[in-house]
């Protein structure tokens, strides 16, 4: 289990490596979201739907929310109009939903591609190939309302860091080909969403731009 750590300790510790903490907040109170906040804290990361349109409508305007669980295709809707950046597109199927539901609101939504890079088979994601497919096809290249910003992934759940850090590479690579050959061009295309509680050290050792952090910060959930 690990233990709690402070805000502002975590956070030094983040940046000093350039990167961006999310706080993730999924199945804590409104009161522990306002407590970083008022520390500073506007990123936040939710893993369902109805809880992150609930939390929206509740707390500050100026919040970045950030949707990093599996999101199906039938409820991208009710997230468009405030969603900051989605970590969690795994097809392209989903993808062209977001760029339809952003089209409606008159927005572009940030998006990161989320690779399976774990080895346990309930993990979403593209692999290199799928994703290679999408990107090449004239369907992709005519989406004008989504923004893909870069990739996401997690480790798979061991203690075995050796083969957790293996996957945060395998990530690495994925963001440094898809920039060379697909975003050569595309300046904000910069970002590696990888590292929780467990294994963000590692994750940052690995060049990872954002880390998702819940139960070290918020504490346990239950
Ligand atoms: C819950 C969750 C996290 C944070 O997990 P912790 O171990 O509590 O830090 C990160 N990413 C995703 C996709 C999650 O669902």
């Amino acid at each position: 289990m690990n233990t709690p750590v402070s805000f502002p300790e975590i956070i030094k510790e983040i940046q000093a490596q350039n990167a961006q903490l999310i706080a993730v907040s999924k199945t804590k109170p409104e009161s522990q979201i306002m407590d970083l906040y008022e520390q500073g804290q506007l990123d936040f990361g939710e893993n369902r739907v109805q809880e992150l349109v609930d939390k929206e409508k509740n707390l500050p305007k100026d919040i970045h929310w950030h949707m990093i669980g599996h999101l199906q295709t039938n409820k991208v809707k009710f997230i468009a109009s405030f969603v900051h950046l989605i970590h969690s597109v795994d097809s392209f199927k989903l993808l062209k939903e977001i760029n339809k539901q952003a089209q409606k609101e008159n927005r572009t939504i940030n998006c990161l591609l989320q690779f399976k890079i774990a080895q346990e088979e309930s993990k979403f994601g593209f692999d290199l190939h799928s994703a290679e497919e999408m990107l090449n096809s004239e369907t992709f290249q005519v989406l004008q309302s989504v923004n893909i910003l870069g990739v996401m992934g997690m480790g798979t759940f061991t203690h075995n860091m050796v083969q957790v850090r293996t996957e945060f590479q395998k990530l690495k690579n994925i963001f440094d080909h898809l920039h060379a050959n697909f975003f050569k061009q595309k300046t904000d295309f910069q970002e590696i969403s990888m590292g929780m509680s467990g294994d963000y050290k590692i994750a940052l050792e690995e060049g990872s731009t954002m880390v998702r952090i819940g139960s070290l910060i918020f504490g346990s959930r239950y």
